[in-house]
C-alpha cells in the first residue's frame, strides 16, 4: 500500500483527525522544517516557534552539531540494550554528571518516565535508609503541578480533564500549595512518613508561575531539617532555559534527585535522566529499574553534543539577557493596554496572561493571529499565552518577535 504524501495543511490535518487518536488540539499549523529559530510550514511560510516543543529544542532546530551526533551514531550502533554495555553510555553519565555535579546518572528516554524513576527511587530509599515502614512512604507534591501522562503521575495532578474516568489511583501522595513554605514545613513536621518533595521550580505548563524569591532555598533547607528528599523536576526549566544551567541555581539550590528531559537531546530524540548522589542512587541494583531504550548509544551521543551545544553557545547567559529585554519591553506594553494583564517569566521561559475569563477563546485566537503574523505560541490554562522560543536567538531577532507579539495584540 502506497504512503500518501500530503502536499498541504489542509490534507495533513485532515489525515491526523481521521487516523490519530484525539489526544491533543493542535494549533491549525503544519510544518515541514525547523532550522534554529524558525521553522516552515508544508506551504513554504517562515514562522519564529516560541514553543521550542514545550522547551525540548532550547539549542534550536536541527542544530548541526546535534544532528551530526546523531547521524555518526546512529550509522555506528543504534541500540544494545542493557543487557550488554555500550561504549558512549559512560563517556555520557560521566560527562552529564560532572555537568551537573552529581555522582550518578539513570538514563531513560521520557520526562514522565523520569518522573516515576525518581518517585521510585525516593520510595526506595525511604524504606531501606530512613527505614520508613514498608508501604507507608508519601512524598509530598503542589497543587497544579505538572509531571507527565502516566497513571501514577495523573494520580496527584489535579487536573481534571487529565484524570477524569483514569482512576483507580496509586496512593502516596500529599498535596500541598505551591510557594507556600508554611503548608510544606506543617505537613513535613506532622508526618513521620514523608520520604520526598517533588516540585517544579517554576511551574510551566500551569502557566509559568515563578514562586517567591527564597522559596526553593527554604523548601530545601526544609528537607533537610525533616530527612526528606528534595526532587526537582527540571524537565522544563532546565538546561538553561531560565537564565541558568538549572532553574534551581537561582537559589544556589542542589537537589537530592534532579529530573532532566526535553532540552537533554535538544529536541532531536527522547532522552531524559534522573540524577543523584551515591547515597541515593545506590538504593538501585540490577533487575530493580530498567528501559530497553534508556542509555541507547544514540541517545547517549545526542545528549553529549546537546549539553556542549548548552556550554559552547552561552545559552543560560543569552536566555537570561533576552529574557529581560522580553519582559521589560511586554511589560511596558501591557500598561497601555487593557488586554494584557501580566508578564512573568524567567529567562526565556515568559507567559503573558489575557484579561479574560479562562474558558473564553480569546489567548486562542490571538494565537490564530499570531500565527499568522509569523509567530507560533500555544495558550497555556485558558487566558495564558506561554512565549519560550529556542534560546539561540539573537537580540534582534527577539526584537522583531516583541514587535509582531504587540501589533497582533493590538489588532484585538
Ligand atoms: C514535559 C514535562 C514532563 C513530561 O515529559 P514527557 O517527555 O512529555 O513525558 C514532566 N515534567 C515537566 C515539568 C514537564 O514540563
Amino acid at each position: 500500500m502506497a504512503v500518501l504524501n500530503p502536499t498541504n495543511s489542509q490534507e495533513a490535518i485532515e489525515l491526523e483527525n481521521k487516523y490519530g487518536a484525539h489526544n491533543y488540539h493542535p494549533l491549525p499549523v503544519v510544518l515541514s522544517k525547523g532550522e534554529g529559530v524558525y521553522v516552515w510550514g508544508v506551504e513554504g511560510k517562515k514562522y519564529y516557534d516560541f514553543l521550542s516543543a514545550y522547551s525540548a529544542v532550547n539549542q534550536g532546530h536541527c542544530h548541526p552539531k546535534i544532528i551530526n551526533a546523531l547521524t555518526e551514531q546512529a550509522k555506528t550502533l543504534t541500540l544494545t540494550s542493557r543487557a550488554f554495555y555500550n561504549d558512549v553510555l559512560g563517556k555520557y553519565e560521566k560527562y552529564a554528571t560532572e555537568y551537573f555535579g552529581f555522582d550518578k546518572l539513570l538514563p531513560m528516554n521520557t520526562g514522565a518516565e523520569a518522573v516515576e524513576t525518581a518517585l521510585k527511587i525516593c520510595r526506595k530509599w525511604a524504606y531501606e535508609v530512613k527505614e520508613i515502614e514498608e508501604n507507608e512512604a508519601q512524598i509530598v507534591v503542589c497543587e497544579n503541578n505538572f509531571h507527565g501522562r502516566t497513571t501514577t503521575i495523573i494520580s496527584f495532578s489535579n487536573d481534571p480533564v487529565a484524570r477524569k474516568n483514569f482512576g483507580p489511583f496509586t496512593k502516596g501522595f500529599i498535596k500541598i500549595e505551591y510557594d507556600n513554605i508554611q503548608a510544606l514545613e506543617e505537613t513535613l513536621k506532622n508526618n513521620k512518613n514523608i520520604a520526598g518533595f517533588l516540585v517544579e521550580p517554576i511551574q510551566g505548563e500551569a502557566g509559568v508561575y515563578v514562586p517567591s524569591d527564597g522559596y526553593l532555598e527554604k523548601a530545601k533547607a526544609l528537607c533537610e531539617k525533616y530527612n526528606v528528599i528534595f526532587i526537582a523536576d527540571e524537565v522544563q526549566t532546565g538546561i538553561a532555559r531560565t537564565g541558568k544551567l538549572l532553574a534551581v541555581h537561582h537559589e544556589n539550590v542542589t537537589p537530592d534527585i534532579l529530573i532532566l528531559g526535553k532540552a537533554l537531546s535538544g529536541g532531536a530524540y527522547p532522552v531524559s535522566a534522573v540524577l543523584a548522589n551515591d547515597e541515593i542512587m545506590n538504593v538501585i541494583r540490577p533487575g530493580n529499574h530498567g528501559s530497553t531504550f534508556g542509555g541507547n548509544p544514540v541517545a547517549a551521543a545526542v545528549a553529549i553534543a546537546a549539553l556542549e551545544v548548552v556550554k559552547e553557545e552561552s545559552l543560560a547567559e543569552n536566555a537570561d539577557r533576552l529574557g529581560k529585554i522580553f519582559r521589560e519591553e511586554l511589560s511596558e506594553f501591557a500598561k497601555t493596554n487593557d488586554l494584557v494583564t501580566l508578564v512573568r517569566g524567567k529567562g526565556l521561559l515568559n507567559a503573558i496572561v489575557i484579561n479574560d475569563s479562562e474558558d473564553s477563546s480569546t489567548a486562542w485566537d490571538i494565537c490564530i493571529k499570531l500565527r499568522d503574523n509569523g509567530l507560533l505560541a500555544k495558550p497555556t490554562h485558558g487566558n495564558i499565552i506561554r512565549f519560550a522560543p529556542p534560546l539561540v536567538m539573537n537580540e534582534e531577532q527577539l526584537r522583531d518577535c516583541i514587535q509582531i507579539i504587540k501589533k497582533t495584540i493590538l489588532e484585538f
